[in-house]
């Protein structure tokens, strides 16, 4: 059915059919009642052309935004964090650690074990090496534990957006 639209003076298009030329139409914003031109005049209007069951134009949301930036934070993430596998720590052969701790001033030993070896139950000291290592050990470790934090809440955040946009495709009826 072809539709003619009615300028109303608020500024908003009423929506008028053939059947109501030389009548009044009711303004679905303003209610203010125009009078439609007559049949042969109709034609001076611009016209629109209803198709059955038209979907409004999907609008991006907030919603839509936080679930791109959601995935691709999880996808990114994700991904950086099983590309790597972080070092182990390195251990040496006695001799190298002896000489290296025999080197190391006493209060230095006596600190290294008192702060940290004692409570992993390791009973001497890091080499400069295996301090070293263990330090990139524990390096690549969080920057793992990081990523998979930011790709979980990435997924997180991609959930919320998948929730949003179908409670409001909801409200929209659609
Ligand atoms: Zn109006």
């Amino acid at each position: 059915m072809t539709s003619f639209l009615l300028p109303c003076a608020c500024g908003v298009d009423i929506p008028v059919t053939s059947s109501q030329a030389g009548g009044l139409a009711t303004c679905p914003a303003c209610g203010r009642q125009e009078p439609v031109p007559r049949l042969r005049d109709l034609g001076k209007l611009r016209v629109v052309t209803e198709v059955a069951g038209a979907r409004t134009p999907k609008s991006w949301t907030g919603w839509h935004g936080l679930l791109l930036a959601g995935s691709l934070l999880a996808a990114t993430a994700g991904l950086l964090s099983v590309s790597f596998t972080p070092p182990e720590v390195d251990f040496f052969d006695d001799a190298t650690i002896k000489s290296s701790v025999m080197k190391a001033p006493t209060d230095e030993v006596y600190s290294a074990w008192a702060t940290r070896l004692v409570h992993a139950s390791i009973d001497r000291p890091p080499t400069e090496i295996e301090a070293k290592s263990r330090g990139r050990s524990d390096y690549y470790h969080s920057l793992q534990n990081g990523l998979r934090t930011a790709a979980a809440v990435g997924a997180l955040l991609a959930l919320v957006g998948v929730g949003g946009v179908l409670s409001k495709r909801k409200v929209n009826g659609r």
